[in-house]
């Protein structure tokens, strides 16, 4: 394995010259084993996530299958569609795309739901050979006229569990019948609930299974603190901590959209540049605040667990668990914010009395201990006692129900107690992913397309 180079996977020049420019030299695991299928033009089955290098990993032999004898789309028509659950993931994966590609002549473009439609229609009016969309408005516009799926020769389904917990598998398979059974396929899932399973089987043909799982391992690049700390004193903590200047760009997770915006709302009130992002803002207020976040002019980026799923942003200094989430998986996906592809990062939790069981939970999950560290904040005042002791709403602790930023990454009904049966479990690691973890320095590397 450390041998291996993009150029002894085959991967062409222009390309190559793209990926030194973003310093990246040794391929990801994912990479090593995806690139040399794909080019061979097999489907593939990848179980892996965010942070594991995916995108390059379907995106290196995408760019160059389309760029070998290439010929000029035609109207409304796409060569390639990838399909994301997020608009903020699609986004990306466009914008990486056009980093791997950038010495290359491919048009691209990005359908999305939530803005004007009318720029995207424009967009693929003259067609395009990479369509990044979201289900329903490619949907809607496929089924309006106007965009056409009956040239689409690599099929790309990205986070495919996540298009099932957030309802989208019926528009995926909606689209699968208007793109052509003569196709390369592709299909990426952190986890593979059944419903995925079968799509699996439905769209692909003899896939090449790849599986990473590099969550435990990511929790184990993380140093994680852990505060025991009531409701009432956790924005004051949040404060405090921030005084320290190492955390310049911090994202602090909430379970839910209002408790965002209300620490969002603090942070500002008390001079610190923090923007808010979950699902009630407009895709255009999404992205201003994540390109504010992106570009260092807001310091914290305060989410929700679902807005928050596939953001890539390199070098979070550190990752605030303002509330614990109730999915203990979620728990490893937010940690695996900071540490991004092999760097190391912090992790802080609060904790109130309320969350102990969620504590619990994760501990199982990642089978490790955090250990609590002391605060020094001044003893609760008797108002704060009393609004502590008040019965907390039931939303953000339903553990069976869907809180605002929740998530269910089992495709629901599963026993979330059951650690040998989740994916993410440690025992399912797989340990080839280190040389590539040891080897890279982080602060050499660059956003990634990012
Ligand atoms: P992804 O899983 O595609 O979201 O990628 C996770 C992060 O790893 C992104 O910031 C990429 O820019 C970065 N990355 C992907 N492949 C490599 C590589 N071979 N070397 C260094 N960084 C990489």
């Amino acid at each position: 394995m450390t041998d291996v180079t993009f150029e002894s996977l085959g991967v062409a020049e222009p390309i190559l010259r793209a990926l030194a420019a973003e310093n990246y030299t040794i391929p990801t695991p994912i990479q090593a084993k995806a690139i040399p299928a794909l080019l061979a033009g097999r489907d593939l089955l990848g179980i892996a996530q965010t942070g594991t290098g995916k995108t390059a990993a379907f995106g290196i032999p995408l760019l160059q299958k389309l760029s070998i004898g290439h010929v000029p789309p035609q109207p409304k028509q796409a060569k390639a569609l990838i399909l994301a659950p997020t608009r903020e993931l699609a986004v990306q994966i466009e914008e990486s795309l056009r980093t791997y590609g950038r010495f290359l002549n491919l048009k691209m473009t990005v359908i999305l739901g939530g803005v004007n439609q009318n720029t995207q229609i424009r967009n693929m009016s003259k067609g395009v050979d990479i369509l990044v969309a979201t289900p329903g408005r490619l949907l809607d516009l496929v089924q309006q006229k106007q965009v056409r799926l009956d040239a689409v020769n690599t099929f790309i389904v990205d986070e495919a569990d996540r298009m099932l917990d957030m309802g989208f598998i019926r528009d995926v398979r909606k689209l699968v019948a208007f793109i052509p059974k003569q196709r390369q396929s592709m299909l990426f899932s952190a986890t593979m609930p059944e419903d995925i399973a079968r799509l699996v089987h439905e769209m692909m043909n003899q896939p090449e299974r790849i599986e990473v799982a590099p969550q435990g391992k990511t929790a184990d690049r993380v140093v994680q603190k852990l505060f025991f700390v009531p409701m009432a004193q956790k924005r004051q903590l949040l404060s405090e901590l921030l005084k320290d200047a190492a955390m310049n760009r911090v994202i602090v997770f909430t379970r839910t959209k209002h408790g965002a915006n209300r620490v969002a709302e603090h942070l500002a009130r008390t001079g610190v540049v923090a923007e808010a992002i979950h699902g009630n803002k407009s895709q255009n207020a999404r992205q201003r605040a994540l390109d504010l976040f992106k570009t260092g002019k807001a310091r914290v980026l305060v989410a929700t667990d679902i807005a928050a799923r596939g953001i890539d942003v390199d070098n979070i200094s550190h990752v605030v668990n303002f509330e614990l989430p109730n999915e203990p998986e979620s728990y490893v996906h937010r940690i695996g914010r900071t540490a991004r592809a092999g760097g190391e990062g912090i992790a802080i939790s609060f904790c109130d009395s309320s969350e102990r069981a969620y504590l619990r939970d994760i501990e199982k999950l990642t089978r490790m201990k955090i250990e609590p560290v002391a605060h020094d904040l001044p003893e609760l005042t008797a108002e704060q006692k009393a609004q502590a002791e008040e019965p907390r709403r039931p939303h953000g602790h339903n553990r069976g129900g869907k809180p605002g930023g929740g998530h269910k990454p089992h495709g629901g009904g599963g026993h979330r107690g059951d650690v040998a049966a989740d994916p993410h479990a440690p025992k399912k690691r797989n340990g080839s992913r280190s040389h590539w973890n040891r080897t890279r320095d982080s602060s050499a590397r660059r956003a990634g397309g990012a």
